[in-house]
């Protein structure tokens, strides 16, 4: 029997302890400010950022919702980032993904103060959690999986990790963070080129899914007692809903889960993590100013 780890219980956990520290930080003179920008009118965005701005209020975070027409030059963009990077009031930074195609987007992620780069994407951020300096921000996707592998009680020193995907949003930092002194797990990591998938997969203890491929996780990839962690957001038609599709992971949740010892569903895993870890780096950013 698996057990399911249900990552809206532990985002709720963390956002209550989020909650405690926003009134420390308000005591000691300190109203946290996390600034989103999103530049066009992508629906999924706008979603994302509606969200964030909401667990905000939620919070007591003060938040900044700076949304600019398509049509924004790189220029016009940098200035706002400049602004933001001036503003005390502001102590985290996010440029919604994916911008415009004209906009360069990691001249962006460049620009902003990494003292205020909360989604932990500035280079300065990359190097300090390669250097396992923990003056920097961990890219929140990643650090959600490693609280749910905690919450869950799953054992991550000496145990064989795969990681699926090498992006620099997931996989990559993902993969740093599992064989970082104090996880000390053996890490191997899989891409588009990786031969022999399915075999790499059957000998980890824990396989982290971060592909953006539906289901291309199946049972056969997977040992018994294997923990499971499903970072995949994929729309999939499906006639039965109102909308016309439905979310899944890239795990074959119905045949994997069997044979797992733990696993994350898709929805209520590892999406809802994500808002809360950064909710948390920007309360370390304003504990910091
Ligand atoms: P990217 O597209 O940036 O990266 C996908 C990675 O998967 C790449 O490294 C790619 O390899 C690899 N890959 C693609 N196809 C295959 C394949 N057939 N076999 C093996 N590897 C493959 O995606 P992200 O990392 O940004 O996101 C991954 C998934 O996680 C998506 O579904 C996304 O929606 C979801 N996501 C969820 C979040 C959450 O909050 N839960 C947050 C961020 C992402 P290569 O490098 O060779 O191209």
């Amino acid at each position: 029997m698996s057990k399911i780890i249900d990552g809206k219980a532990v985002a709720a956990a963390v956002l209550e302890e989020c909650r405690q520290e926003v009134e420390q930080l308000k005591a000691r003179g300190v109203t946290p400010g996390l600034a989103v920008v999103l530049v066009g009118e992508d629906p999924a965005s706008q979603v994302y950022v509606g969200s964030k701005v909401r667990t905000c209020g939620e919070l007591g975070i003060h938040s900044e919702k700076i949304v600019l027409p398509t049509e924004t030059t790189q220029e016009d963009l940098l200035a706002v980032v400049e602004r933001l990077n001036a503003d005390p009031a502001i102590h985290g930074i996010l440029v919604q993904s994916p911008p415009p195609p004209h906009i360069d987007e990691e001249a962006i992620v460049r620009a902003i103060d990494p003292a205020k780069d909360v989604d932990g994407f500035h280079p300065e951020n990359v190097a300090k959690l390669a250097l396992e300096d923990p003056s920097g921000f961990v890219p929140c996707t990643p650090a959600g999986c490693m609280r749910l592998l905690k919450e869950a009680g799953v054992e991550t020193k000496g145990a064989n990790a795969v990681v699926i995907g090498r992006s620099m949003i997931v996989g990559k930092p993902m993969a740093l963070l599992l064989m970082a002194k104090g996880s000390d797990a053996t890490v191997t990591v899989a891409h588009s080129r990786s031969k022999d998938l399915p075999g790499i997969c059957r000998q980890a203890d824990i396989v982290i899914a971060a592909v953006g491929r539906p289901e291309m996780v199946k049972a056969d990839w997977v040992r018994e007692g294997a923990v499971v962690i499903d970072v995949g957001i994929n729309r999939v038609e499906d006639a039965s809903r109102k909308s016309g599709f439905r979310l899944t992971g890239d795990v074959a949740y119905p045949e994997v889960a069997p044979k797992c010892a733990a696993i994350t569903p898709v929805p209520g895993g590892v999406g809802p993590m994500t808002i809360a870890m950064l909710m948390k780096n920007t309360l370390i950013s304003a504990g910091r100013s």
